[in-house]
């Protein structure tokens, strides 16, 4: 990989972790956010036998326009990170302007119309939420919730299926090992 692209990542694994740095998961063992962002651009790494840099800093970015307290803005990423990136993020962001319920059921509608890219990233993100589940599950989630986390996220991954036999495989095993 080329300097500059290694560079690029770096700098977007600094950006994450300061605009994420207030915050924790959800999950039972509160690991800190970055986490979850790491993992997600491991998988997708992974997912692209690590030649999409430009999706693997997407996957670092991915939750900054919805999760942070840092104000970061769609203007800031693209003159940080580019046009692509940003673009990608903004695809697998929520309209925080919405109820939860229908931005999750919005979800569901959009994932068909991502790009390739940003399909990946959603099943590399869902595959993930799915492990946090398993390994650290949010202490007041009644496992009726949880199945109905797992019912969703398969849905919104059915919506983006086609784009990568292995990150599918992923989600797919970590699906079925939901048996609540
Ligand atoms: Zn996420």
């Amino acid at each position: 990989m080329k300097a500059k692209k290694v560079l690029q990542i770096v700098r977007a694994l600094d950006f994450a972790a300061w605009a994420h740095s207030t915050q924790r998961r959800k999950g039972g063992a509160g690991e800190p956010y970055i986490n979850h962002l790491t993992e997600v651009a491991r998988l997708v790494a992974q997912a692209t036998g690590g030649n999409d840099d430009k999706l693997i800093i997407s996957a670092l970015l991915h939750d900054v326009l919805e999760d942070q307290s840092m104000h970061v803005t769609y203007d800031m990423l693209v003159e940080n990170f580019g046009n692509k990136v940003a673009n990608i993020v903004r695809e697998v962001t929520d309209d925080i302007a919405l109820p939860q319920a229908e931005r999750k059921r919005m979800q569901v509608v959009h994932a068909p119309h991502l790009s390739r890219r940003a399909k990946i990233l959603k099943i590399a993100d869902k595959a993930a939420n799915l492990n946090s589940i398993l390994e650290s599950p949010p202490k007041d989630w009644s496992e009726a919730r949880k199945r109905e986390y797992f019912a969703w996220a398969a849905e919104v991954v059915a919506g983006c299926r086609g784009v990568n036999a292995w990150i599918e495989a992923v989600f797919d095993e970590r699906l079925s090992l939901g048996q609540f």
